[in-house]
């Protein structure tokens, strides 16, 4: 997955965001949407993406105003303490390409918790 591949619109988070499949929603507003992972390696895992059409994280920061990365990563914070995560601790991923073992070519992060409880 390269950073010069083009974004694929069939791909399974942005038929999620297009609605055309579902997911079982956790947040969304008009820029971001998490939800449950469909096979979740911890407790609770939720991913969260932008619902810019973006491949990577890569993508994400070069492209999107820096406001916006910004008021992502504040979401993903809101979210961690909504579901109640933030006082035990969490983690947070994101595969990054090929090399990185991302799966899902639109850019999302693993929110992860209850892993040591
Ligand atoms: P990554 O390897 O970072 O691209 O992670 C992709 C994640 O998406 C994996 O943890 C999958 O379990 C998850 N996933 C794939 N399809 C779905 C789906 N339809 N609903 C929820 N999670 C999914």
């Amino acid at each position: 997955m390269s950073i010069f591949q083009e974004y694929d619109p069939t791909n399974v988070f942005a038929r999620i965001l297009g609605g055309d499949l579902p997911c079982d929603k956790v947040y969304e507003d008009d820029k971001t949407l998490a939800f449950h992972d469909i096979n979740p390696s911890a407790p609770v895992h939720i991913l969260v993406l932008p619902k810019r059409p973006c491949i990577s994280f890569l993508d994400f920061v070069n492209q999107a105003p820096t406001e916006e990365v910004a008021s992502f990563f504040k979401t993903i914070a809101r979210i961690a303490e909504q579901v109640g995560l933030a006082s035990h601790g969490f983690r947070l991923s994101c595969n990054t390409g090929e090399g990185g073992g991302q799966e899902v070519p639109h850019f999302h992060v693993h929110l992860c918790g209850g892993l040591h409880i």
